[in-house]
């Protein structure tokens, strides 16, 4: 078997995720998402990362189906859009995702963004799906401390993970730390930092010191954290090229040149202050 489909980490909950999967935000619904998610199965993924809000779970569910895999040897992650928050509601979003992928359970169903006022309902509605054998893991996305500690004081379950902007740009520290602490893996979004970060002159010299590419780097770093990952790329070639990172490691050094890379710089939206 694949390597890339063999590692994994172990959840608070026992079930385990695969560290790397593949991520399809602003992959277009259709032959593009069908195609894509398709090469990344073929090529070892085994996790697959969409959304409500993506509007390619149909595609997804396709590429699922004709990927020839059986379904338990598969790790399939959606998430509760915002306009949808609340307890009956997220209940709602939820079986709609399932008819829409095609499949009868989750294995992880994340809380998007935390909505003002609707995320201790949401999170409730979440622990129902879970209570129910629904989904094998809920979690949440774009959390600060704050966010979390709200979670913890009123829910049943903690969240298995954070999904949160995490690349060398804006390390995270804070919440890596809280979550830690908390049992709470970490998943990065853009963890490529968007592709924006591939010239970077530190990342290009560990990168041709490793005869690797700055996104193999990249994303390399972010395992020897022990962060899960979910790189995006619809170019045949660059899916692949990102499954290749289990076969080299960097340096205690190399770590900490690329961890002084951190700006608190984000590319996205900032979770105290959005308004979507
Ligand atoms: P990313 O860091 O994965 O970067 C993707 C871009 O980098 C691609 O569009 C491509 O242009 C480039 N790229 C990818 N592989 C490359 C390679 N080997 N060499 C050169 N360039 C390469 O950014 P992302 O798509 O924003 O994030 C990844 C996934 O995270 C998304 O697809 C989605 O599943 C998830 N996500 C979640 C949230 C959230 O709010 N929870 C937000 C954004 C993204």
């Amino acid at each position: 078997m694949n390597h890339v489909s063999t590692e994994t980490i172990t959840l608070h909950n026992g079930v385990k995720m695969p560290k790397l999967g593949f991520g399809v935000y602003l992959v277009e619904e259709g032959a593009t998402t069908v195609d894509s998610v398709k090469k990344a199965i073929e090529v070892g993924y085994r996790s697959i990362d969409t959304a409500a809000i993506y509007k390619n779970e149909k595609g997804v569910g396709q590429a699922i189906r004709e990927s020839g895999i059986p379904r338990e040897e598969l790790f399939i992650t959606t998430k509760v859009w915002n306009s949808d928050q609340g307890y009956e509601t997220t209940l709602q979003a939820f079986e709609d995702s399932l008819e829409r992928l095609g499949l009868d359970y989750l294995d992880l169903y994340l809380i998007h963004w935390p909505v003002k006022g609707k995320y201790i309902e949401t999170w409730k509605a979440m622990e129902k799906l879970y209570e129910d054998g629904k989904v094998r893991a809920i979690g949440v996305s774009n959390f600060n401390v704050h966010h979390l500690e709200d979670i913890l004081e009123h829910g049943k379950h903690k969240p298995v993970i954070n999904q949160i902007e995490l690349h060398p740009r804006l390390s995270q520290v804070e919440i890596r730390e809280f979550c830690s602490k908390h049992e709470i893996a970490v998943e990065a979004w853009s963890p490529i930092g968007q592709g924006k970060l591939l010239d970077e002159p530190t990342i290009n010299h560990v990168a041709t010191k490793h005869s690797k590419s700055p996104a193999q780097v990249i994303l390399r770093w972010h395992l020897q954290h022990g962060t899960v990952i979910i790189p995006k790329s619809i170019t045949p070639s660059r899916i692949e090229e990102n499954t290749q990172i289990f076969d080299f490691e960097l340096s205690l050094e190399e770590m900490t040149q690329i961890d002084a890379l951190n700006m608190d710089a984000r590319f996205g939206p900032d979770p105290d202050n959005f308004n979507f």
